[in-house]
């Protein structure tokens, strides 16, 4: 007999059925098991009645057994369905149940419950096992989605593409949070951004973009941070400015909601949670945020240096002024910035730059950037650094290369502040932060 998917089960009621899965859990009433089976697509009540094949080989089995069973799918009468199981309508009278796989220690928690009630060490100490969970196999079903819909914005868009090295020789752009590692005879480093490659290939491509792991080695213990992390990237060739890069941003994430709104409706009501309304993304300049935050909260901003306290203010007032749960906050700082961030032509203590918020935290940060070698160089002097070290990026615009900028978007942050995530390590399948590196 062929496998049916269990959410399937219902349209097969009067018919016999092969479903294969794990045991959520087991409970007995007397003579009569029963048994709450979950597999890939969903989960349905099994009945197992004395005398059959079924109640012998049951015997043993307990919760996280991988089992098979060939049953007959029952119609509950009215009364006895659960509304709560897409599959409630129906019970699976077993009559045969074969084990094909079955834990060999004691488990350590009970994925079973909605809510695991456990710490986020437990959590994460436990992961294999937590991932069997069906809230928090609901963060990685959103997860697969945002991945796939970010992959078809882009190519919509005309993006090629591109996965860049993660092992570079120098630690360029900055220095303190790269990871060093041991290169065969020599010393390298882990990427910390795929910045000056993806500009070197949007120099061929003119529209490239990237989904890749990046690493950062800054001691953070925040909610907010990993070591590890998915970035989403972009480059963009021939703009207009950087309103060219925040539309194409803005189109990007519109089409992530829209899509994750429409496939994944049952994981996000499991965390009581909705896509954002479909607005227009409010853009405001730095110099005006830190005058909304003066007038409305009090609070200054040192030098246009906004901090996580500021993030979630301007995000509040974003929200009850326009009703967006995103904004564009633009014209960073210049000394805030990279060094190859576009000046502002009419201020060059200004940037072209922006970074995207969402529900009160950055989760990305764009801009212009340089594209002409000789103003490239300079700015690398201004800011205190050796031209000699950059030779091979300045080279990208020696060859002769358009206006152009991008943003690095973090995927996991998208889906902390989407289901409202106490930590960023709750969307990462096998996080890393400054203690953890296993499992
Ligand atoms: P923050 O100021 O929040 O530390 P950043 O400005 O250093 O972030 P960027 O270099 O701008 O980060 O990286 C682009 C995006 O990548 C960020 O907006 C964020 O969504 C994500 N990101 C950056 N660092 C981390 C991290 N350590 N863990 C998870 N995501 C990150
Ligand atoms: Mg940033």
């Amino acid at each position: 007999m062929e496998r049916t998917p269990i959410v399937e089960t219902p349209e097969h009621a009067g018919e016999e059925v092969l479903i294969r899965g794990w045991v959520d859990i087991r409970r007995d009433h007397g003579k009569l098991v029963f048994l709450d089976v979950r597999d890939r697509s969903g989960k349905v009540q099994l009945v197992i009645l004395p005398g059959t094949d079924a109640a012998v080989s049951v015997s043993d089995v307990r919760s996280e057994y991988a089992v098979e069973i060939e049953g007959l799918v029952k119609e509950r009468p009215e009364r006895m369905r659960n509304p709560d199981l897409a599959t409630g309508s129906v019970e699976i009278e077993a009559k045969t149940l074969r084990v094909l796989g079955k834990p060999s220690v004691e488990l350590p928690i009970d994925v079973s419950q909605l809510d695991l009630g456990v710490n986020l060490d437990t959590l994460l100490n436990h992961r294999t096992l937590a991932l069997r969970n069906v809230k928090v196999r609901a963060i990685f079903s959103i997860y697969s989605e945002l991945l796939r819909s970010y992959d078809e914005a882009m190519r919509g868009g005309g993006f090629v593409e591109i996965k860049t090295p993660k092992i570079l020789g120098s630690a360029t752009e900055g220095g303190a949070n790269f990871f060093k590692i041991k290169y065969f005879d020599r010393d390298a480093f882990l990427a910390q951004s795929p910045q000056f490659y993806k500009q070197a290939a949007m120099s061929a491509f003119e529209r490239v973009f990237e989904i890749g792991t990046v690493f950062r080695a800054e001691p953070h213990f925040t909610t907010r941070h990993v070591n590890e992390y998915t970035g989403l990237d972009a480059e963009m060739g021939f703009i207009d400015g950087m309103e060219t890069i925040m539309a194409e941003l803005e189109r990007t994430m519109k089409h992530i909601f829209r899509n994750i709104g429409e496939a994944c409706e049952a994981e996000l009501a499991l965390y009581g949670e909705s896509v954002p309304d479909e607005v227009a993304i409010p853009r405001i300049s730095l110099s005006e945020t830190a005058d909304i935050l003066r007038a409305e909260y009090g609070k200054e901003l040192e030098g246009y240096d906004i901090d996580a306290e500021g993030e979630r203010m301007i995000c509040e007032y974003v929200k009850k002024t326009f009703g967006s749960d995103l904004v564009f906050l633009t014209r960073y700082p210049t000394k805030l910035r990279p060094f190859y961030s576009m000046p502002s032509s009419d201020d060059p203590s200004f940037t072209e730059t922006f970074d995207l918020l969402f529900r009160g935290v950055e989760i990305a940060s764009g801009g212009q950037r340089i594209h002409e070698a000789e103003m490239l160089t300079d700015n690398i002097r201004m800011f205190g650094l050796d031209p000699e070290d950059f030779g091979d990026y300045i080279d990208i615009f020696r060859y002769g290369a358009p206006p152009h900028g991008g943003w690095g978007l973090g995927s996991e942050r998208i889906v902390q502040k989407l289901l409202g995530l106490g930590s960023i390590k709750e969307a990462v399948l096998y996080p890393r932060d400054v203690k953890r590196l296993t499992p």
